[in-house]
């Protein structure tokens, strides 16, 4: 990690902890987020939990994303929610892209552009997740794949006055207890900083970059050493505290 970016944890909890247990969780993670100082840590619960995790987040140790949003702002749209409602709950980041939505419901690079527009409408902070599937790996296809999906979100990026957050997340890494080597993470991680850089000059050095696929405690370490890593997104590894606190204290410097 390069000490000029403040690392970021941020747990994506997926379809878990949407009950009273996200309460319970929410408080073992604002715990954490006390004790590691010096780390961001975001907690991505459920819609059904935002906002007993935002009443944990009272002190401003830790703040709450949700993990989808509807480009819309309002209207007949049974079943989706706004940038605008989930900031008036109280969210301040949002994941946007994550790899479930691009594969199981269609979401294009366009779709994933205008919801990263109407989160920076309303001051949500974008996580905004790319990644390869495991046949573009190794078909040799990774930096190009990389790279059309920060092509398509670059504009938006540059007009941002809210920070914006890129997570590469290897699709083949998800949920498989395998995370991706460091060389790999660190050739890729460098290669989306220097399309940033690209676009954006000198501001592509304050963008976080963010990695996720399964990681764990025993691999953190190794991973946050990469220079161009900036934190994690993490799946599994955040729905136990103990195992979420292993992993936060291998970002603290
Ligand atoms: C994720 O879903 O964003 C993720 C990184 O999951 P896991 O850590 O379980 O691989």
């Amino acid at each position: 990690m390069n000490p000029s970016r403040r690392p970021l944890l941020v747990g994506n909890w997926k379809m878990f902890h949407g009950d009273r247990s996200g309460a319970a969780l929410a408080a073992e993670c604002a715990t954490i987020a006390r004790a590691v100082t010096g780390v961001e840590v975001v907690v991505a619960p459920p819609f059904t939990a935002v906002v007993s995790c935002v009443a944990e987040c009272r002190d401003g140790f830790m703040a709450v994303a949700a993990q989808n949003l509807y480009v819309d702002a309002a209207g007949a749209c049974t079943g989706e929610i706004s940038a605008r409602t989930l900031r008036d709950c109280g969210c301040s980041w949002v994941i946007l892209g994550h790899s479930e939505r691009r594969h199981f419901f269609e979401e294009s690079d366009q779709l994933v552009a205008s919801k990263v527009d109407a989160a920076l409408g309303v001051g949500l902070n974008p996580i905004v997740c790319v990644g390869d599937t495991r046949a573009e790996r190794d078909a040799g296809h990774t930096l190009l794949v990389v790279r059309r999906q920060i092509d398509a979100v670059a504009s938006l990026l540059m007009s941002a006055k809210v920070p914006v957050v890129i997570a590469y997340e290897p699709v083949w890494a998800i949920g498989t207890g395998r995370s991706d080597r460091p060389a790999d993470v660190e050739e890729v991680h460098q290669a989306i900083r220097a399309c940033l850089r690209e676009r954006h000059g000198r501001l592509a050095d304050d963008t976080r970059i963010l990695y996720g696929g399964s990681v764990n405690p025993e691999d953190a370490a190794a991973i946050f050493a990469c220079p161009n890593v900036d934190g994690a997104l993490v799946g599994g590894g955040s729905l136990d505290s103990r195992t979420f606190a292993a992993i936060a204290r291998t970002a603290v410097r």
